[in-house]
């Protein structure tokens, strides 16, 4: 069977209906399970790199960096197809691991470029709660490579932080105490209260893709964007809206004063040597 369609039936929870029998699906989940592993020890996960235009400037103000798998046989399979899956199998942890080293070190390499690259990497809700081995894997990394810990900041996403509020604040905090940003990624859709938000230790907001998308088709879309860039600006917050993709959209967004702005209008994510070409046009 198909793994990647595995896991997207799994993510869909269509797999409670469908059922094709225990024991298939417990093998099928052995070897993906064994697959990631090998993944991780055998490098062939990468990192592409998509950026976040500061818009007062229409520069590049930061990366982000996004996980892909380059599987040997079925080729690039995105995130959304494995990392819920390890999310949910606890594989996750070393993922991140891999990521947060790969993320400090191209940090680090621009950096000794003179490139004032700023690098965002996405860590899991699951990270957050073991707290104690994100915070080491981080504070390790910057050491090692002599990056300046403000260079790199971590997004978490809205509903992530929801999942267990207590523990993610304290984990959000010691990354803060290293120097390093925070950002809540896919925000609108976690519903969180204000209450909550305002009292979290972190620096950026990231609005949800699915509200910008939605902006020149509903101006109720707009409206959100709009309340939410000045909710963001009056908790001191720097506001980026994300999967910008038309001109109408810009153009709204420096309207409603945004911050910062990533989609495929600016550019897609891509590999290392590719942003850096695409940075000297
Ligand atoms: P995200 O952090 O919200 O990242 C933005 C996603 O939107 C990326 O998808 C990006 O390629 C896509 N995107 C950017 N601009 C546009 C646009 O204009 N239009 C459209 N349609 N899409 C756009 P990607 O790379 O497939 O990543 C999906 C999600 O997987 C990420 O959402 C993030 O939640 C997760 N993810 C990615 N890398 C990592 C990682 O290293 N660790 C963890 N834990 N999660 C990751
Ligand atoms: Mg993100
Ligand atoms: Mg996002
Ligand atoms: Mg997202």
């Amino acid at each position: 069977a198909d793994v990647a369609m595995y896991v997207a039936k799994r993510n869909k929870g269509g797999y409670a209906i469908y059922d094709p029998g225990h024991d298939e699906r417990r093998r099928e989940h052995l070897t993906l399970l064994g697959e990631l592993r090998h993944a991780v020890e055998h490098d062939e996960l990468v990192l592409h790199y998509q950026p976040k235009m500061t818009l007062a400037t229409m520069k590049v103000g930061a990366v982000e960096a996004l996980v892909r798998w380059d599987h040997p046989v079925r080729g690039f399979i995105p995130p959304g197809e494995f990392v819920p899956f390890a999310e949910q199998t606890g594989s996750i942890g070393a993922i991140t691991h891999w990521v947060l080293r790969r993320a400090v070190h191209q940090c680090a390499v621009w950096h000794r470029q003179g490139l004032q690259l700023r690098v965002s990497a996405n860590v899991s809700a699951r990270d957050l709660r073991t707290g104690e081995s994100l915070v080491e894997t981080l504070a390790n990394a910057l050491r090692v490579e002599e990056v300046p810990a403000s260079l790199m900041c971590l997004e978490i996403t809205e509903s992530g932080l929801m999942e267990d509020p207590s523990s993610a604040q304290a984990t959000l905090r010691r990354i803060r105490d290293l120097g390093v940003a925070t950002s809540i990624d896919d925000y609108g859709t976690g519903y969180s209260s204000l209450a909550y938000i305002k009292q979290l230790p972190v620096n950026e907001l990231k609005i949800d893709r699915a509200f910008v998308a939605g902006m020149e088709v509903d101006d109720r879309n707009a409206a959100i964007v709009r309340s939410t860039i000045e909710l963001g600006h009056n908790l001191g917050l720097v506001v980026v809206a994300e999967g910008v993709e038309t001109d109408h959209e810009l153009a709204n967004l420096q309207r409603f004063g945004c911050d910062m702005a990533q989609g495929y209008r600016f550019a897609r994510p891509m590999p290392a040597a590719d942003l850096e070409a695409w940075l000297k046009k």
